[in-house]
């Protein structure tokens, strides 16, 4: 996996610790860990490792900073969240726009993600020291997100484009695709086996068969349920052939 090591999020001024819990919280839960945190009005506090609830861990090597450009120290590129689409002179990403270039520069540089306070978000000046600014669309009449909720929303991005294995699709078992000959092979043998058992009368087929194939067509069948069919339909053969 991309390594997500150079990413940084910074919360600035947060006003109640419990966000900054919920907040390392978020982030671990998406394999991020480096917290950097500007003047927060209360920490450390009880609260805050409460609602982190078992990501302690990430709380516990976070690092206070007195100011943004102190906690900026290092970064290559900075991120702005912003709640507010304000005319700003830099251009307003969506998160998932934003991994795109994130991805790119954190490859070999460090990257910072900064949130504002819960009630004034980012002042003009440190939105100023952003060089993108990344909103996450949400309803136009309501478009401020709770700090933790932010953060989980773009750790889950991220996330989301460096982890190669969610990419591929499924996490898990996976599936053997088929072709069309396989399928084409299937249906014969369920002509065959349902003649058998004596449910088709080829004299008298209908639709059956057209309509097994659109049964079978909107499966999406890998060869392991191929298989599995075949199987059962092998099994109603043999079974009527010693009833015989
Ligand atoms: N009342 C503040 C919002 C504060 S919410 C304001 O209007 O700016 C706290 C922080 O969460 C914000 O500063 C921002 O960093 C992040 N945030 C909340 N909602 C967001 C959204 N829709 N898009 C991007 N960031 C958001």
């Amino acid at each position: 996996m991309r390594t997500l090591d150079n990413i940084r999020f910074v919360l600035v001024g947060t006003t109640h610790p419990g966000n900054i819990g919920a907040a390392a919280r978020a982030m671990k839960t998406m394999g991020l860990s480096n917290l950097h945190l500007v003047a927060p009005l209360h920490y450390p506090s009880a609260e805050a490792t409460a609602r982190a609830s078992g990501a302690d861990d990430v709380l516990a090597k976070a690092v206070v900073h007195t100011s943004l450009d102190e906690a900026l120290v290092g970064c290559h590129q900075v991120y702005g969240m912003s709640a507010r689409l304000r005319h700003l002179p830099v251009p307003v990403v969506n998160p998932r726009e934003a991994v795109t270039s994130i991805q790119h520069y954190a490859d070999d540089a460090q990257v910072a993600i900064v949130f504002g306070r819960e009630h004034s978000g980012l002042s003009n000046d440190e939105l100023d020291r952003c060089q993108h600014l990344i909103n996450i669309p949400a309803n136009p009449d309501y478009s401020s997100l709770n700090l933790a909720a932010a953060v989980q929303v773009m750790a889950y991005e991220l996330k989301m484009s460096f982890d190669p294995t969610i990419e591929a699709g499924r996490v898990g078992e996976i599936r053997e695709a088929i072709d069309a000959s396989d399928l084409e092979h299937l249906y014969g043998h369920f002509e065959q086996a349902l003649t058998t058992i004596g449910f088709l009368d080829p004299q008298q087929p209908r639709n059956l068969m057209r309509r097994l194939r659109r049964l079978y067509n909107r499966a999406d069948l890998d060869r392991n349920e191929l298989q599995i069919l075949h199987g059962i339909l092998r099994a109603a053969e043999t079974q009527r052939g010693q009833e015989k």
